[in-house]
């Protein structure tokens, strides 16, 4: 195995030149993964590809984006938010209202109507929270594909609403007993089942994560929410945003909401990370922002793709701490590690109690109960204020509800 400084310098060709391979981000993503991988791995980029510029093919995922997840989301203009911060105008871009409760829904039919394409009848996915596997179980039911989702014992304790969901819906829910019983455990079976079962398989991931085409794939398939937004506030407003705010656990409602601007170069797109309790290896999720403290994220490879990973000193994987399940992840989406080091988007982490009080404060002042996922977005919004002016718009993707939350937030407020 390459340590993670071998792997960056023998990528700084590729540095130079950005767009020589596919799947590239700068220097990360790629496909680090084993041989018996790389046939389906192709065969699905392959298919991608295809469905890409097929309309029929587009017109079913419009179709079921439209009538069954309930798309497009509205873009809400908060008055009483924008009132109490006493700042920019902020508007809400309403994932929260999507069939199953977040944006996971719009990835989980693309790659869902992709599986029926490849003629795979058995999907597979991992799940942390549970979110990516209800939506998953959700989008199966709904085309007719088996489910199969790996869950760690421990999370499968915690969420065990979500696994009910799963069950009710008809997919089989596996426990996965081996490590910390939690997400990278999950995902590490996931993998050996695909390995075993790529003919009839495929894997539904749930973030821009993973090996080629998943971080690309994953992110078309999320941009529809930057679209509509764009379309969206140039109707209400006439002119585009000035900031954009999101949370980023693998980053796929992030980029999903980012990708239609970044070709303007005068809207500023923020990622809000998880802080947790501080900035201690161990304690955090938060894999770009270094420059508020938060230590151990380097470049390095895990579960298939080069990204800032939390790591130790010899380059394991670091537990992470979140009060929000969605963000607690040791590695980030590698077009998000790329945008950092150009400084394309900014990074930066707000707190678990920050992120709670940020859920109490959209609550009171909008009526809406937020994901803690995207509390963590206005949280970032609030400690951004002294920067931000009253001729500033901003748009603030509300990635998910609160409904999951609400154990936490009885407990803690
Ligand atoms: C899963 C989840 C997230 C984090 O995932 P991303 O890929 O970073 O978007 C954020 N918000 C909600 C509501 C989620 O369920």
């Amino acid at each position: 195995m390459f340590g993670a400084e071998e792997i960056r310098k023998s990528m700084s060709t590729i540095l130079q030149s950005p767009t020589t391979a596919p799947g590239r981000f700068g220097p990360y993503g790629g496909r680090y993964v084993p041989e018996t991988l790389m046939v389906p791995l192709f065969e699905l980029e392959r298919a991608y590809e295809t469905a890409k510029a097929d309309a029929s093919f587009q017109a079913q995922f419009q179709n079921l984006l439209a009538n069954f997840a309930g798309r497009p989301t509205p873009l809400q203009f908060a008055a009483r938010l924008t009132e109490k911060l006493g700042g920019p105008r902020i508007y809400l871009k309403r994932e929260d209202l999507l069939h199953t409760g977040a944006h996971k829904i719009n990835n989980a039919i693309g790659q869902g109507l992709l599986a029926v394409k490849m003629g795979k009848p058995r999907i597979i996915a991992e799940t942390g929270a549970g979110q990516h596997g209800v939506a998953s179980a959700t989008v199966a039911a709904h085309l007719g594909l088996e489910c199969v989702v790996h869950m760690g014992t421990e999370d499968m304790a915690r969420q065990a609403l979500n696994v009910a969901r799963m069950r009710m819906l008809g997919a089989e829910v596996v426990a996965v007993d081996s490590g910390s019983r939690t997400l990278k455990d999950a995902i590490n079976e996931a993998m050996r089942d695909w390995v075993t079962n790529v003919r009839t398989t495929h894997y539904l991931l749930g973030s821009v994560l993973g090996a080629h085409p998943y971080p690309t794939m994953v992110r078309d398939f999320q941009a529809v929410i930057g679209r509509e937004a764009r379309e969206q506030i140039l109707a209400a407003e006439k002119r585009l945003p000035t900031h954009l705010f999101a949370c980023v656990g693998g980053g796929s409602n992030s980029i999903g909401l980012f990708h239609q601007f970044l070709g303007d170069p005068q809207v500023k797109m923020i990622g809000i990370e998880a802080g947790g309790r501080g900035g201690q290896l161990g304690e955090h999720a938060a894999r770009l922002a270094a420059h508020q403290g938060f230590v151990g994220a380097r470049p390095g490879v895990l579960q298939g793709t080069y990204t800032y990973v939390l790591q130790n000193e010899d380059g394991q994987i670091a537990t992470t701490h979140s009060i929000s399940a969605g963000l607690d992840y040791p590695a980030i989406g590698p077009e998000h590690a790329w945008l950092a080091d150009q400084r394309r988007a900014e990074y930066s982490a707000v707190s678990d109690q920050a992120a709670l009080d940020a859920a109490r404060l959209l609550s009171r002042t909008q009526g809406i109960i937020p994901a803690l996922e995207s509390a963590h977005a206005i949280a970032g919004l609030v400690e951004r204020l002294p920067k931000l002016t009253k001729n500033d718009l901003v748009i603030l993707n509300l990635s998910g509800r609160g409904d999951k939350d609400m154990d936490t937030y009885s407990r803690l407020l």
